[in-house]
């Protein structure tokens, strides 16, 4: 074998190494990020189906969530919406401009936008790649972040930012495809 040809192939070989190390992070990155969603903002369907039973009220009488501003840990803590023992408090800014919080089970009773999901999973996203020592987010979601804040910030619609969402959403998942069929 040539010097060259066992370059290409040095190259061939730890290119797919590194493709599969990355593949395998963001999934379990991704894996994190749909179970913080998941046990952040699902609204359990007996709770949501159940308006007439044991006080519980449904989430139409709630104001709607329209930006989500930090989770904190902090066991012993008690809710500020209902007073029970609690852990992780999320503070968010509801439609009426009042910013409020609730424990994690409580602020599954609020309606949520679409953005502020969005901006949720991306912002979990980041600081799970942080955790993994990672610098930032990929380029795409970091643009579809950037295009949250200025929607927030008046500069952008609701509905072109969310567009940008998805276009990253749709490049990740492209990407991912991609380097599959590479690492094979
Ligand atoms: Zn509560």
């Amino acid at each position: 074998m040539s010097p060259a040809a066992r370059r290409a192939s040095w190259h061939r070989a730890s290119c797919t190494a590194a493709a599969e190390r990355r593949q395998r992070l963001a999934a379990e990155a991704e894996a994190a990020i749909i179970a913080a969603a998941e046990r952040d903002l699902a609204v359990p369907a007996r709770v949501r189906g159940d308006a007439s039973g044991g006080g519980v009220v449904s989430g139409a009488s709630f104001p709607r969530i329209v930006r989500f501003l930090e989770t904190t840990d902090s066991p012993g803590s008690s809710c500020p919406h209902c007073g029970a023992d609690g852990r992780f408090i999320l503070t968010f800014v509801v439609d009426d401009g009042r910013t409020l919080g609730a424990m994690r089970g409580c602020a599954k009773l609020f309606p949520v936008s679409q953005v502020a999901v969005e901006e949720l999973r991306l912002r979990t996203k980041q600081s799970e790649y942080r955790k993994r020592g990672w610098t930032s987010l990929g380029r795409r979601d970091a643009e579809a972040l950037a295009a949250i804040e200025s929607f927030y910030a008046g500069a952008r619609d609701e509905r072109s930012a969310l567009a940008i969402v998805r276009g990253a959403k749709a490049a990740n998942i492209a990407g991912r495809r991609r380097c599959a069929v590479v690492s094979r």
